[in-house]
C-alpha cells in the first residue's frame, strides 16, 4: 500500500493506516513514495508488477492517473478524479474516498437527503462532496467559486451527468447565505495552516439551524467554524472526513472495519494536538 504524490510532513494517512493495521494485527505497510508527474505511468507499473495491494494519490495525480488504470468506481468516474487505487484481480480499479468520507462524517450530523447544500469552492474536494451529497439524495447544490469557469463545470456535471438539480453563483464579496440553505460547507483551502484566515461570507446569514462545515484540518477548528459557533450553528470540522477517507480506502483494500477511534487518536497525535 502507498500513498503517491507529494508527502506531507510524512503523512497523516500512512500514521493512522500504519496503525490501524496493528491493530487489527494485518502485517501490511503504507509507504509515503514522491512520484514526480512525469513517472507517474512508471510508479503505476511498478505497482503492479511489485504486487501493491493499492494505492492512495494526493495532488497532482488524482485526475492524471486514471489513462494507467483499468476502470474506474461510478462516482470517481462522475468526479473525474480517483484518490484510492484497488487491485481486483489483475486489474486496478479507481476509486475516490473524499467525498464519501465527508458524507460519512456529516451523517453524524445531518442527513444530506432532501437538504439544500451550500459549497465554496469547486476544486477536487469540492467536486467530490458535491457528488457524493447528490448522490446521497441532496435536494439543490449552490456551488460559489471565485472562478466562474470551473464553478460552472462543475454545475454542468452535476446537472447533466449526476442529475444533481444545482446552480452557480460567483464568488463575489462577501457570500451571502439564503435563507433556504440547510447546510453550509467550506470546501476551499482558505484557512489551511492559518487559523485567523477569514473566508469572505456574510457570517450574519448564517442561521442557528443550519450546519457549518469545514473541509480544513490542519487546524481543525478554523474561523468560519468558531463565527458559525457564535451564531448557534452546529459545527463539523475537516478531521472526520479525513479519517472516514481512510477508514472507507481501508475496507476496499482489506474488506475489514477500521476502528474510526484508533484513526481518529492517530490523526490527532500526528498533527500534534
Ligand atoms: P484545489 O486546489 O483543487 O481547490 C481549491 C479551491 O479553493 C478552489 O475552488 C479555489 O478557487 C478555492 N480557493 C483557494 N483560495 C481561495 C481564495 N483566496 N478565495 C476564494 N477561493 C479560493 O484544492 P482541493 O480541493 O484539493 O483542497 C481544498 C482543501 O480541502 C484543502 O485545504 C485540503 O487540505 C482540503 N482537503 C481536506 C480533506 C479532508 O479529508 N479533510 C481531503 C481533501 C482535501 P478557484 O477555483 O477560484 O481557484
Amino acid at each position: 500500500m502507498a500513498v503517491f504524490g507529494q508527502p506531507v510532513a510524512g503523512n497523516p494517512t500512512q500514521y493512522m493506516m500504519e496503525k490501524a493495521f496493528a491493530h487489527l494485527g494485518i502485517d501490511w505497510r503504507y509507504l509515503t513514495l514522491e512520484v514526480a508527474p512525469e513517472t507517474l505511468g512508471d510508479a503505476i507499473r511498478g505497482m503492479r508488477a511489485m504486487g501493491f495491494r493499492g494505492c492512495n494519490l494526493t495532488i497532482p495525480h488524482k485526475v492524471v492517473v486514471i489513462q494507467y488504470l483499468d476502470r474506474t468506481s461510478e462516482a470517481a468516474t462522475l468526479m473525474g478524479a480517483v484518490n484510492t487505487v484497488n487491485r481486483v484481480g489483475k486489474e486496478l480499479v479507481g476509486e475516490n474516498t473524499d467525498g464519501k468520507g465527508f458524507v460519512q462524517s456529516l451523517r453524524e450530523v445531518t442527513d444530506p437527503a432532501g437538504k439544500n447544500i451550500l459549497i465554496l469552492g469547486a476544486g477536487g474536494a469540492a467536486r467530490a462532496i458535491a457528488v457524493e451529497v447528490g448522490l446521497a439524495g441532496a435536494a439543490q447544490l449552490t456551488i460559489v467559486n471565485r472562478s466562474a469557469a470551473r464553478g460552472q463545470e462543475l454545475v454542468d456535471l452535476l446537472n447533466d451527468k449526476a442529475k444533481v438539480s444545482s446552480r452557480f453563483v460567483p464568488w463575489e464579496g462577501n457570500v451571502e447565505v439564503p435563507p433556504e440553505t440547510e447546510v453550509v460547507i467550506n470546501a476551499t483551502s482558505i484557512g489551511l495552516g492559518d487559523a485567523d484566515a477569514r473566508v469572505p461570507l456574510a457570517v450574519q446569514t448564517l442561521e442557528p439551524d443550519m450546519v457549518v462545515a469545514d473541509v480544513v484540518f490542519n487546524p481543525p477548528e478554523t474561523r468560519l467554524l468558531r463565527d458559525a459557533k457564535q451564531r448557534g450553528c452546529k459545527t463539523l470540522d475537516g478531521l472526520g472526513m479525513l479519517v472516514n477517507q481512510a477508514v472507507i480506502a481501508f475496507k476496499i483494500w482489506t474488506g475489514r472495519d477500521a476502528n474510526a477511534e484508533i484513526m481518529r487518536d492517530a490523526l490527532e497525535e500526528f498533527l500534534g494536538f
